[in-house]
Order: C-alpha cells, then structure tokens, then sequence
C-alpha cells in the first residue's frame, strides 16, 4: 500500500479515539468532523458500547443464523421494527450498506416473479444518487466516475431528475413530473424506485423537500412500484428526525440501513420490509425462497452494538438533545454563508454543507487546512460539509466553526 495518495495527502496514523477526536501516534489531535465517513455517532469509544461489547464477547461472538438465532438479533429486529410502528415488521441482515442495496433490489424484483409478474424487474433511481459500489448497487447509482469505469460490468437503472433544492423553487415540482411520466409509460416493467430520503449526501449533500417523498410514494403506490429508502447514511437521527422519510409521513417498501447502525462500531446492515411482501417468501419450496446468504449474518458483536446504540438514542433523548445541538452548530457555521464565494449553505438536522465557487483543487487545500487547525474535513468536490458525532461540546463546536472559516480563507488565498 502507497504511504501517500497522490504525492499530497499524507496518511493520517490514528493510534487513538475519545469521544469526537481522533488521537494520532504523537499525541496530535483532530475532530472528527463528517463521523469517520458518516458511521459514528456518540463518539469513538463510548463507555455503554464498549461495556456492551464487552460483555457480548465474553457471552457469544458468532453464531450462523440458518437455523439458529440468539437474543441479540431478536431484540434488535423488534426493536427496529417498533421504530417503525411496526409497518416494517421484517428484517433481513447484511454486513454492509452495498449489501443491503443488494438485498432490497432482488427482494424487491423477486416478489414481483413470486406474484406472477416477472416482467416487473427494472429500476429507478435519482440523478447523483449513490447506493453503494458492488456491481448491482452501481446500476442504481448515478455517479459518472463509477459508472464509467465499470460500465461493462452494470446493467444500469433508469436515471430520473433529483429534486435537489438547488436546482430552483420548482425542483420537487419538476423531479415528481418527470417521475409520473416514467410510471405512466414504464411501470409494468418497474419493480422498484430507490431514493435517499432528504440528503443524497455523496451527491455533495443535496438537500430536499420531504414533500417529494410523500408524493413519489403516492406515485409508486399508484403505479405498483416498490419504494426502497435507502437511509444508509441519513437514519439515525442524522436528518433530525430518527428515520428521514418520517418528515414525510410516509413509509417505504424496503428500508436500508447501515453506517450508524451499530454507533459506528462493527459493520452491519439491514433491509426491513412490510407483511406482505415476506409473506410472499414464505413457501416450502426453495425457488421462492430469498436467495441471499452472508456468512457474518446478523452477528451477535454488531447486533450487541446496535442494541447499545439504540439504548443511548431512549436513555439520552437523542433526537431532541439533537435538536439544541444543531442549532447551536448552525449558528456558529452560518455567518460562512455572506462568503462571497460561497454558495446555497444549507442544513438539515445533523448535515451542515455549503458549496464553494472555486477551482478544482479547493477540496484537497481545504481538507489540508482545516487539518491543521485541528479538524478532518473533507469536501466532496467544492462542496464543504460537515457531520459531526452528536456529542459536541461548546468548546468543539467553536473549534469546528473556525477551522472551517480559516481553512476557507486559506484553500481560496492564491
Ligand atoms: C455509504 C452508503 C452506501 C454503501 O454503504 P457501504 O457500507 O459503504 O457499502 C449505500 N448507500 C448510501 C446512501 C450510503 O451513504
């Protein structure tokens, strides 16, 4: 493995983590501003994860779920499946979010062909939609890079308009229309329309209205269509709400879920479905059965951390410590917004982004910056955002605040 990537951006050797900082072999340290890639939650080495963990290891560490199960799994999926009113009262178990992806996408196609409509097999999916990097997964995602590289290998989904906020006041308008014009024409051959509920965050963190989602549903319930909603990354209270399709008032047909599952901790993963569609499954004969095994399936360590997870979430009133919290955070980020080089600042519960009007090595002389002033940010393209644990004090918020304005000036300084 090469020490450094692209002659620029030499490694950072983490020896340590405590709460939102990163600890490097020479003591050095760095907030954590986006969450280890958007996974961590409370922190790095929370005290009740790591006792729960703990205890986990000393009672089971793995078993296979084909005809056994443990308590961890059970709890974790009534739990979840409480979440959600019980409305997604089934739980399938990955070890990652392109996994899941997976997962929901032949779930989906597949109960089509167990209802006798086979032809039902095709996907939607969102302009700068990101759903994960395995080969199905890369059908549904719509960044060029990716696409480009392995085109031979994907059998891509039909690409609709984003309701991205920046596009204009009429883009919820313009996106659901382009949307009822595929369903009216296409969706007897549509299994399944998979979005990122509110923040399409690799697509720069594009931020929309809920009311897309509750009139996509509406369309795909019309037109027979599953709607998977992908909240790898915005579940979790990261939107401000616990799940982000609950701003809409809506539920989807598939809901994935990864990232901040087990708090940051252990890869894990789920799809949740409703009755009807597992009830669809379940026959003697294996050619209706899902097809779809994964050796660490529901592992006892990651359902312990997930557990763990959402015992802080009730013990600590989360979502509404969130909200003071991000209001806090908002205010210290917003006076960035006058920038006159900076673009559509924006925020939704826990995601704070603005875009930079610049050249293209902006992000890397930001991120180099704002490391130096004690802070891992890394923008997407010109895009700077930040995703914090939700354990902020005062003292980091500040940090956070003028690392972020003082890498800003010196990435622009020419
Ligand atoms: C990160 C992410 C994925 C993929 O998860 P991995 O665990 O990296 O495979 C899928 N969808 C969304 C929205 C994500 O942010």
């Amino acid at each position: 493995m090469k020490q450094h990537v692209s002659g620029q951006l030499p490694l950072l050797p983490i020896a340590r983590g405590e709460g939102p900082w990163l600890i490097g072999a020479d003591g050095q340290r760095w907030l954590d501003g986006i969450s280890s890639w958007w996974v961590n939650l409370f922190g790095h080495c929370h005290p009740r994860i790591n006792a729960a963990l703990r205890e986990q290891l000393d009672t089971l560490e793995h078993v296979l779920l084909a005809g056994c199960t443990h308590a961890p799994v059970v709890e974790l999926s009534e739990r979840l499946s409480a979440l959600t009113g019980g409305e997604l009262g089934h739980c399938f178990y990955g070890s990652d979010g392109a996994s899941a992806t997976e997962i929901a996408l032949k779930m989906s196609a597949h109960y089509w062909r167990n209802s006798e409509r086979e032809e039902k097999c095709k996907f939607l999916c969102l302009a700068g939609g990101y759903h994960g990097e395995t080969a199905g997964a890369l059908g549904v995602t719509d960044i060029p890079l990716f696409r480009a590289a392995y085109a031979p290998l994907i059998r891509p989904a039909q690409v609709l308009p984003s309701p991205d906020a920046r596009q204009g006041p009429r883009a919820v308008e313009q996106a659901i229309a382009a949307l009822a014009a595929c369903l009216a024409r296409d969706a007897g051959s549509i299994a399944a329309l998979i979005v990122e509920p509110l923040v399409q965050c690799a697509n720069g963190m594009a931020m929309y209205e809920p009311e897309y989602l509750r009139q996509a549903r509406a369309l795909c319930d019309r037109y027979e269509v599953h709607l998977i909603c992908d909240e790898i990354a915005v579940g979790f209270g990261r939107t401000g709400t616990f799940f982000a399709h609950e701003q809409a008032g809506i539920r989807p047909d598939f809901l994935c879920l990864s990232k901040g599952i087990t708090g940051g901790y252990l890869p894990l993963s789920v799809v949740m479905t409703r009755d009807a569609i597992y009830h669809a499954f379940l026959d003697d004969s294996t050619a209706r059965a899902f097809l779809h095994s994964h050796s660490y399936t529901g592992n006892p360590l990651a359902c312990r951390a997930a557990l763990a997870t959402l015992d802080i979430f009730a013990q600590d009133d989360v979502i509404a410590a969130n909200r003071t919290l991000a209001a806090k955070i908002a205010a210290r980020l917003r006076p960035l917004a006058a920038h006159p080089q900076v673009r559509h600042f924006r925020q939704r519960g826990m995601i704070f982004a603005f875009d930079v009007e610049a050249d293209a090595g902006f992000g890397h002389r930001y991120y180099r910056a704002a490391l130096a002033h004690g802070v891992l940010l890394r923008p997407i393209g010109n895009t700077v955002y930040t995703m914090p644990p939700y354990v902020l004090g005062d003292a980091e918020i500040e940090l956070l605040g003028r690392a972020a304005e003082t890498a800003l000036r010196e990435a622009l300084a020419p």
